[in-house]
């Protein structure tokens, strides 16, 4: 195997990686919540993967269940276009995810990625607004701190530093920001009320924002509650429902990306429904098929399905190759079905475990704050994480961590057992206080 990382070396680029390393590590299997990894020096580790492969592989890897949808899909037809075909895979799959998501989500356009996702609905949302008499109504409002995808229109909504604006000019285009929202507190997973005054002043800002540029805004974009590749930061949700009604009164869209946050990842079946929300348009992706393909989904409400029909147009103007493929369709049916309210339990659960093993990592000098909403567990560092020297001394106490920036953050599977949340506080608690010392 170490001849692998050998020829993967200088070939394979990696995501935000230099060409000429640091060497990745192998894997030879995984199954349930395990990785079976190699190191380039030979060390083997099985390791349980605290990451769920960055979000995705919500209910564990080799699950019989989703090993058998694939299987099942793959004797009949792996991949049909979609232009003038249909199948029973993506219209059970739309089918379920109009019936799981907020009521007012009524028509499903299956795209490839995440980030291609986020481009169909800003397409969508611009479409909405020349329809409506709108054609000026072309640019954003984002979030600072917020993480939508690396294609060039999905980066243009990022953050705009970290998602590298200056570096890409012309090519990204210029929205409008607001700051990052104040942090909302947690306790052993949970949401707590809040009455932050800078909160108000928060929503003063986003009001006074839109208000000033009503008649060139298209959308709000924005993570629900959480915002995760930007920064894993947990706001107050009555943000989030000033924003819809901001966005009501301007008539301006609400898209709500849930890429990340969906599937009961915060505790809740869909983020947005911390603050009691219904977006217009909603994206999905990551745990959509459970990890096992890439698929996403965008949600829009009847009313903007209706304003895109009657153009002239009246199409979305989207249509990738591999867009409603049956494979990731029917595993992703078959991962819904997996979604019981047991494991919605098991989430709160894993939340308030999470919170008491990563609670010594708040007592570590370098660690700023520990933070954990539903099952996700965040250790924010005072200055940037060593990720080498922390991944490794984190797979030696048998767990895959990939901590980016000042962050060093995990979000298991929600198979994950009791032990293996307490192995996974220790590992990351020990391998911080082994690094950063
Ligand atoms: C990961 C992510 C994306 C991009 O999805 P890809 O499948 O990587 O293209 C967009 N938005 C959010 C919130 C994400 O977490």
């Amino acid at each position: 195997m170490t001849g692998l990382l050998e020829r993967d070396r200088g070939l394979l680029w990696h995501p935000y990686a230099p060409l000429d390393g640091p060497s990745p590590y192998a894997v030879h299997d995984a199954s349930g919540t395990r990785l079976d990894l190699e190191a380039t020096d030979g060390t083997r580790f099985s390791a349980i993967d605290a990451m769920s492969s960055w979000w995705c592989a919500v209910h564990g890897y080799r699950h019989p269940v989703l090993d058998a949808a694939i299987h099942d899909q793959a004797d009949r037809f792996s991949h049909v276009m979609f232009g003038g075909l249909t199948h029973e895979p993506a219209v059970r799959l739309a089918e379920e995810l109009v019936r799981v998501t907020p009521a007012r989500l009524q028509h499903v356009f299956l795209a490839d990625s995440g980030s291609v996702s986020v481009e169909v609905a800003l397409k969508l949302a611009v479409q909405y607004q020349a329809a409506t008499g709108h054609p000026g109504r072309r640019r954003f409002v984002a979030v600072r701190g917020g993480y939508h995808g690396d294609t060039t229109g999905a980066m243009g909504v990022c953050d705009p530093v970290d998602g590298m604006h200056a570096l890409f000019p012309g090519l990204v285009s210029d929205q409008l920001f607001l700051p990052r929202p104040p942090a909302a507190r947690t306790d052993h997973g949970k949401l707590l009320p809040e009455a932050d005054p800078a909160v108000d002043a928060w929503i003063t800002e986003a009001e006074e924002l839109v208000a000033a540029h009503a008649d060139t805004v298209a959308a709000i974009v924005v993570e629900p509650v959480l915002q995760g590749a930007g920064g894993m930061h947990v706001y107050p949700p009555r943000c989030l429902a000033a924003l819809r009604r901001i966005a009501d009164r301007h008539d301006v869209l609400l898209v709500a990306d849930e890429i990340a946050t969906g599937f009961g990842r915060t505790g809740a079946p869909f983020a947005v429904e911390h603050a009691g929300v219904e977006p217009d348009v909603l994206c999905l992706g990551k745990a959509l098929t459970g990890g096992y393909l890439t698929l996403a989904a965008v949600l829009c409400s009847g009313r903007v399905a209706e304003a895109v029909t009657r153009s002239p147009q009246r199409a979305l103007l989207h249509g990738p190759t591999f867009m409603a493929n049956p494979l990731a369709c029917a595993v992703a049916a078959a991962s819904l079905s997996l979604l019981t309210p047991a494991v919605t339990d098991r989430v709160a659960e894993i939340g308030r475990e999470l919170s008491t093993a990563l609670a010594p990592a708040a007592e570590l000098p370098a660690v700023r704050e520990v933070r954990v909403l539903g099952a996700v567990g965040v250790v924010e560092l005072t200055g940037p994480v060593d990720v080498g020297a922390v991944t490794r001394a984190a797979l030696e106490r048998g767990v895959w961590v990939r901590p980016f920036r000042n962050l060093v953050y995990t979000m298991p599977p929600y198979i994950t057992g009791p032990d293996e949340i307490a192995a996974i506080g220790a590992a990351v608690t020990g391998a911080i206080a082994q690094v950063h010392r």
